[in-house]
């Protein structure tokens, strides 16, 4: 991606409209907070703020790892002891920022935060124009193993393009021999996420699917009306960016929505988000933040204060 003045310009202000979405969920995860509730909130945020939310509002607990949104009914009430994953995402005429941050709820597993969170601070210092990525997954690590966790192999940061999340290159969480040589040339955005675990060190795919993205390609068949109308609004209003079904449901009965979703899906139109489950039912912590690499330096646009 090309990055001149003004893309910089959006990527830095949505990183920093990211980064108070997540500290006020941070303030709004306790004993007793619901999901929906605090997701729905940091989602109105980011429009209050003038930007867009980049995906549904993500808000994961214990052993799962990822991908958890609320659903148009089903809800999560956080409990004494959880330790809890909020991820969020803004857009910016599609210039994205992308952060978490993991809340201790309860005060018991200060380690496992502190292990992702110390990875990600490894990262932020190292971080500089065409750095190898093996040299990111070299320095998470050993931080994550030094606080007597692991990391979670299969997920990984990875870079951004407009209107894209995952854009096409993964940065794993260990110094992985196939990118020993690859760099992170100027004009990259990269989102950086170490995830530590009690557990294997794998997540699998559980749950619901609450997550969709357009594809941007043909239906294998034919779709019916509504499938038709619930597509056509998609590509204005999210283009390629993930949505959830809690949003079209202001729209059209949510029952409707839901299964109209699955069989976009199944027609190839739209991509599916799993829900990520530690496969050994391990407690998963995780931290992120997104930077922006250019030719003399690197924004952490997700943290303001990290300074460049
Ligand atoms: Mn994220
Ligand atoms: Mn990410």
């Amino acid at each position: 991606m090309a990055l001149d003045e003004e893309a910089v310009e959006k990527l830095v202000k949505a990183g920093e409209i990211a980064a108070r979405t997540r500290e006020l969920g941070a303030r709004l995860v306790r004993e007793g907070s619901r999901a929906s509730e605090v997701c729905s909130r940091l989602e109105e945020y980011i429009v209050e703020n003038g930007a867009r939310p980049a995906f549904p509002c993500n808000f994961s607990v214990n052993h799962v790892a990822a991908h958890y949104t609320p659903g148009v009914s089903d809800d999560v009430v956080v409990k004494e002891g959880d330790i809890v994953k909020v991820d969020v995402g803004v857009s910016i005429d599609g210039f994205i920022a992308d952060t978490a941050v993991t809340v201790d709820v309860g005060g018991s597993h200060e380690g496992l935060v502190r292990a992702s969170e110390e990875a990600l601070d490894a990262v932020v210092r190292l971080m500089r124009p065409r750095i190898r990525i093996y040299e990111i997954g070299k320095a998470i690590e050993p931080v994550v193993k030094r606080r007597g966790f692991r990391v979670i192999r299969n997920l990984a940061g990875h870079t951004i393009g407009r209107y894209t999340i995952h854009a096409g290159t993964s940065i794993p969480n260990y110094p992985e021999r196939k990118s020993f040589y690859a760099r992170i040339e100027p004009g990259t955005v990269v989102a950086i996420e170490p995830f530590a675990t009690n557990g294997r060190g794998y997540v699998v795919e559980g749950g619901p699917v609450n997550i969709y993205a357009y594809t941007g390609k043909k239906p294998r068949i034919p779709l019916n009306e509504l499938e038709t109308e619930i597509l056509e609004h998609v590509r204005e209003e999210y283009r390629t960016l993930p949505f959830t079904p809690r949003w079209l449901a202001r729209r059209w009965r949510p029952e409707e929505v839901v299964e109209a979703l699955k069989s976009l899906a199944s027609k190839g139109v739209l991509h599916a988000y799993p829900v990520l489950v530690e496969s050994g039912r391990g407690l998963v912590s995780q931290a992120e933040h997104t930077f922006v690499v250019l030719k003399d330096r690197v924004i952490a646009t997700t943290c303001p204060e990290c300074g460049q």
